[in-house]
């Protein structure tokens, strides 16, 4: 007797593939968001619509970077104002450097993680430096080319 698989639950259940590999994902992935605040935008590296989902493989350097970051507290999302600036507003300190206020702040939203490094779900702030360490860290990764 085999039961039925687990759906992931926390995206919603169209078939994803990773967004460096396209690796079609069916086991644990991560998946994080990226919001620009009004003063920045989606830095070079991370795709346009700033929405990242990896298989475990691809997901194993970006959980390693991730683990040094400090999440800060859930922002509150208001409609008069993006998404991006909930993150600033919310965060004091970059979630990377951590000493620097994030103006021009890029917010990160975590939703799925891979293993046991990561929380579940948890919302990081990046200060204008640190956004563009990261979209190039993104660049490094391996990219679509391999069957
Ligand atoms: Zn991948
Ligand atoms: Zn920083």
């Amino acid at each position: 007797m085999s039961s039925h698989p687990i759906q992931p639950s926390g995206i919603d259940s169209r078939t994803v593939s990773c967004t460096f590999c396209d690796r079609l994902l069916t086991e644990q992935l991560l998946a994080l968001q990226c919001y620009p605040s009004e003063a920045t935008s989606v830095p070079d590296g991370v795709p346009g619509h700033g929405g990242l989902t990896l298989c475990p493989d691809c997901a194993s350097e970006v959980v390693a970077l991730l683990t040094s970051w400090h999440p800060h507290g859930q922002p509150s999302i208001r409609t008069d104002s993006s998404i991006g600036d909930a993150y600033q507003t919310v965060a004091s300190t970059c979630s990377f450097c951590t000493d620097r206020t994030p103006r021009g702040g890029l917010g990160i939203e975590l939703y799925r993680r891979v293993g046991d490094e990561l929380p579940a779900y948890a919302t990081y702030t990046l200060c204008e430096h640190c956004q563009s360490v990261f979209g190039e860290f993104l660049q490094t990764l391996p990219n679509s080319s391999e069957p």
